[in-house]
């Protein structure tokens, strides 16, 4: 599948075969045979297939992926490149470098001088040019009709709903007619910026003109996609629709061929082997073994969102955990359903890392993982533990000794049980000289808070003193600073 990309972003050399491909099209002919279309389209007035109606992004679609195929026999690395007027919008862009649609026309006549398609180099006459017109060289006045769009417009068409409405033409609302609102606020001044031949009904003379669509036919890509199941209108038996505009009309000049192309056979263009440079990535699912090493990961572009899966086949406790210095969330899907959410947490792990217990069924589940930011990116590593696979707690005894223990590593979480026999008033103390803080759960459920402590205890260790029923009990021991280490001691006295 080819890939069009922003002019922008192409190599010299990328610019170059998108040159020469071009030139070779003009030299035997075909070129012209792509104008005179776009001509006799337009002089059908009333009845132009192409122009003023639903049918202007089907029928420019199909016109470009020709133009691109035709292209493509010449040189099958080449695709069609996109113009993004809402960045490249100076005579200044590389666009109009000598190497690729060369600059603006100069004197009173407005002719092009410099690049590869100047008259001057014998290789871009103006064969077909519109009723009356006997200008054989191209010609550019940039900026002398207008401004291009912005993307403030660009959003705004973008937000229309639904595809057209009646009248079907012009004259639909620019409020209610995406593709009036596109053909005629933002792909209308495409054409007048750039002026001189770009005015013609022989647009497609200049070059620049495949450019310009290609991003039109990008942007209606893009509806498309924010927009599932808003389909293109009208549908077959309207009244008042010129031919070739309905879903499912053949689009002249190709309408006599055998299987003539409609707006319907164009509404996916990846049907029609291509794709954009900027379209998201479908994420695909990395599985993950349990209690297996850390699995590496990256959130490599904003707003991506990656996807794991594991298979749980022994009911118990799950634990799901990312590492590293990046703020990812991670949502919890299943069991053997993508679309049926459990939970989502952010910062419970590490640092800001996330993290999720639970008690699974068996079955297949999903994590979801994407940055806290939906404009920033970054690494982390991801493992699923199983019961087997999940540390001991450590078992502190009621009026035992004191259990020792450290705080070995940035943001460490020690966790600590004990159990009630005798209901009544605890205490739950920290010893030596780090200074920790204690969090106190249960009974039973160690996601229960009931108390948590600083400074309560002698010099910077903690104390909690509570009335505690029967029953189990979790105590985390973490370091007051988030970078902070040190060895301490707990003990629980009755
Ligand atoms: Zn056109
Ligand atoms: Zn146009």
């Amino acid at each position: 599948m080819g890939t069009r990309k922003n002019q922008a972003s192409l190599t010299p050399a990328e610019r170059a075969a998108f040159v020469a491909a071009v030139k070779a099209l003009k030299a035997g002919g075909a070129y012209d045979v792509f104008v005179a279309q776009h001509r006799t389209a337009f002089l059908a007035g009333a009845n132009d297939p192409a122009h003023g109606g639903p049918a202007f992004l089907p029928w420019h679609r199909e016109y470009l992926r020709r133009f691109e195929r035709a292209l493509q026999q010449v040189d099958p690395g080449v695709s069609l490149p996109y113009w993004d007027w809402t960045v490249d919008r100076t005579p200044a862009a590389s666009l109009w470098g000598a190497d690729f649609m060369g600059g603006n026309g100069t004197g009173a006549n407005r002719r092009v001088m410099s690049g590869p398609f100047a008259f001057s180099t014998g290789e871009w006459p103006l064969n077909v040019r519109d009723p009356g017109d006997t200008t054989s060289f191209l010609t550019r006045a940039f900026g002398a009709m207008g401004s291009l769009p912005t993307q403030q417009a660009v959003n705004a068409a973008k937000n229309v709903v639904p595809y057209d409405s009646s009248p079907w033409n012009a004259n639909s609302s620019m409020n209610t007619s995406f593709r009036n609102r596109l053909e005629g606020v933002i792909h209308n001044p495409g054409h007048m910026w750039v002026g001189g031949s770009m005015m013609a009904l022989s647009s497609p003379n200049d070059p620049v003109f495949w450019l310009h669509h290609c991003n039109i036919d990008r942007l209606w890509a893009e509806w498309q996609r924010e927009n599932p199941g808003r389909l293109y209108l009208p549908p077959n038996g309207t009244p008042g629709v010129v031919a070739g505009h309905g879903l499912d009309d053949p689009m002249p000049p190709w309408n006599n061929e055998a299987a003539p192309p409609t707006p319907r056979s164009v509404l996916d263009h990846h049907a029609l082997d291509y794709t954009y440079d900027n379209e998201p990535v479908s994420p695909q699912t990395v599985s993950l073994t349990i209690d297996a090493s850390p699995v590496s990961a990256s959130i490599g572009r904003a707003g991506e969102v990656d996807v794991f899966s594991f298979g749980v086949s022994a009911p118990g406790s799950y634990v799901i955990e990312t590492e590293g210095t990046t703020d990812v969330v991670m949502g919890l899907y299943g069991p053997n359903d993508m679309g049926t959410f459990i939970v989502e947490d952010d910062d419970s792990g590490a640092g800001r890392n996330s993290r999720i217990a639970r008690n699974l069924a068996p079955g297949t589940y999903y994590a979801r993982l994407r940055h806290y930011s939906s404009s920033s990116t970054g690494n982390y590593s991801i493992s699923v533990k199983g019961p087997a696979g999940q540390p001991v707690i450590p078992t502190i005894q009621v009026n035992g000794p004191a259990v020792q223990g450290t705080i070995s590593a940035a943001n460490e979480r020690d966790i600590y049980t004990f159990t009630v026999t005798v209901p009544g008033s605890h205490t739950i103390e920290t010893a030596g000289n780090t200074d920790c803080f204690l969090i106190l759960f249960g009974p039973a459920n160690p996601a229960t808070f009931i108390a948590q402590d600083d400074d309560s205890g002698p010099g910077t260790n903690s104390r909690i003193v509570a009335s505690l029923g029967s029953g189990a009990y979790f105590a985390h021991v973490r370091h007051y600073s988030p970078t902070g280490i040190g060895p301490y001691s707990i003990s629980v006295r009755r």
